[in-house]
């Protein structure tokens, strides 16, 4: 038996050499291990050999195997190795050509001004210690309304103008789908935002898109109180317009907040006096908030008697809107070079 598997192995040996390829050369191995003619077929007549056979063919199995493993490990690096050189041989790429001399700067483009917002405020939010969290674009009902305390059939579920894909999945109307997962980790203090895009089936028009970038945060701990919440959003927005901006708070329904609180600020661009972007108002509602309700923190398995929190979410690019004063959010989406060269 011991002569069946050296010729075996020979025979095998001699087939990896005249291979070409590394896909031929799996074969061969495969060959070699099988039940069919290989090694498996005579390891499983090991159990009907005397006693001292056994000891000698099971070693000399397992050295041949080892062997013909490594060699063709050896032929293979060969191979791909030539197939390289090969290649190299033919390119027509030159690496000792100089680069291109006197390119022109301002061609190689920028950062859009909706990105620069984004940047920004993550950046704010993690000065304060804010983790970042990223989800999926395609959620669960349960993610993206149940946990949130949005009961079936509830008519809150109609203010999100839902796009459905199979089997009880949608595109997340908001990035609050991820407050579930965040808050099962239980790792308080929870602070932490997560920027992402969101889906909701609405007609364009100037101040919305029906794909849209939110920021959601979240803070969790004992003795959280609304005090928090204001302190926080009011920093964020002084770190982001780089001025005192003038804040007022209105109360506001959103099922996943109780108290549920909008955050108005003075608007930048008519400074109160009335413009388009405010509706003639003088004030803009910037971001939904409130603290968040206990239901949602019981779905999560945590503690409302113990632990508190708050809850805010924005549009980016309404902020980006009212930080560069642009009319119409279409155009940040457009890729019109004249409009983007301006914020470069
Ligand atoms: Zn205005």
């Amino acid at each position: 038996m011991v002569s069946q598997i050296l010729s075996l192995a020979a025979k095998a040996k001699a087939d990896i050499e005249s291979a070409t390829t590394s896909e031929a050369i799996d074969d061969i191995i495969k060959g070699f291990l099988g039940k069919n003619g290989g090694l498996g077929e005579i390891l499983k007549g090991i159990k009907d050999l005397p006693d001292d056979q056994k000891k000698l063919v099971g070693p000399e199995a397992n050295k041949q195997k080892d062997a013909l493993l490594s060699f063709a490990e050896q032929k293979k690096s060969a191979l791909a190795e030539a197939a390289l050189t090969a290649a190299l041989e033919t390119s027509t790429f030159d690496p000792t050509m100089p680069g291109k001399k006197n390119l022109n700067l301002e061609q190689l483009g920028g950062l859009s001004p909706f990105t620069r917002m984004a940047d920004k405020a993550v950046r704010v939010f993690e000065k304060l210690g804010f983790a970042v969290w990223d989800g999926g674009d395609i959620v669960n009902d349960f993610e993206n309304f149940g946990a949130l305390n949005f009961p079936d059939d509830h008519p809150a579920r109609e203010m999100h103008d839902t796009f459905y894909v199979e089997q009880g999945y949608l595109l997340r109307t908001h990035t609050s789908t991820l407050q579930y997962h965040i808050l099962k980790t239980k790792d308080f203090p929870i602070r932490a935002i997560v920027p992402g895009k969101c889906f909701r089936n609405e007609a364009t028009d100037a101040r919305h898109e029906a794909i849209f970038t939110q920021l959601e945060g979240i803070v969790v701990d004992t003795n959280i109180t609304v005090t928090h919440l204001i302190a926080t959003l009011e920093l964020f927005l002084k770190e982001i317009f780089e001025e005192d901006v003038k804040t007022r708070i209105r109360p506001g329904y959103f099922p996943f907040v109780e108290p549920g609180l909008e955050l108005e600020i003075h608007c930048l661009v008519c400074h109160g006096s009335g413009c388009r972007l405010c509706k003639g108002l003088g004030w803009i509602e910037v971001m939904p908030c409130g603290m968040i309700h206990p239901n949602v923190l019981k779905n999560a398995g945590v503690d409302p008697e113990k632990y508190s929190g708050f809850a805010f979410g924005f549009g980016l690019s309404r902020l980006t809107q009212l930080k560069y004063a642009i009319a119409d959010c279409r155009l940040m989406y457009a890729d019109d070079p004249k409009f983007l060269g301006q914020f470069q």
